[in-house]
């Protein structure tokens, strides 16, 4: 049987789809980043084991069937880091940023 990764998408031979790869790559060493207000969440799909921990516990942010997935808009970051904290694997991180200067 196919694996449902945490994008979505099925996977055959446990190599990442074409679809993710259309998300923006952010950084080095960092797959994907989501930027909210105050804090930044980013994603390795190497280390998603597919626990499903982060859409079951909050679908509105984490939505596998949509793209961007991660829609940071969508929660608190309280919350967000809630959920990101029981990412078995730490495929999803998270983190606080400055607050952007005022003009
Ligand atoms: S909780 Fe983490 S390991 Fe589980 S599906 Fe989400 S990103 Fe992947």
């Amino acid at each position: 049987m196919d694996e449902m990764a945490a994008d979505g998408n099925e996977r055959e031979d446990g190599s990442p789809d074409a679809e993710w790869r259309r998300e923006r790559r952010m950084r080095p060493g960092v797959e994907r980043e989501y930027h909210g207000d105050g804090f930044v969440v980013t994603w390795e799909p190497r280390l998603c084991i597919h626990a499903s921990e982060c859409f079951r516990n909050l679908p509105g942010v984490f939505r596998p069937w949509d793209r961007p997935w991660v829609r940071v808009e969508q929660g608190s970051a309280e919350d967000i880091e809630a959920v990101v904290a029981l990412c078995p694997d730490a495929a999803l991180k998270f983190e606080r940023t400055p607050p952007a200067p005022e003009d």
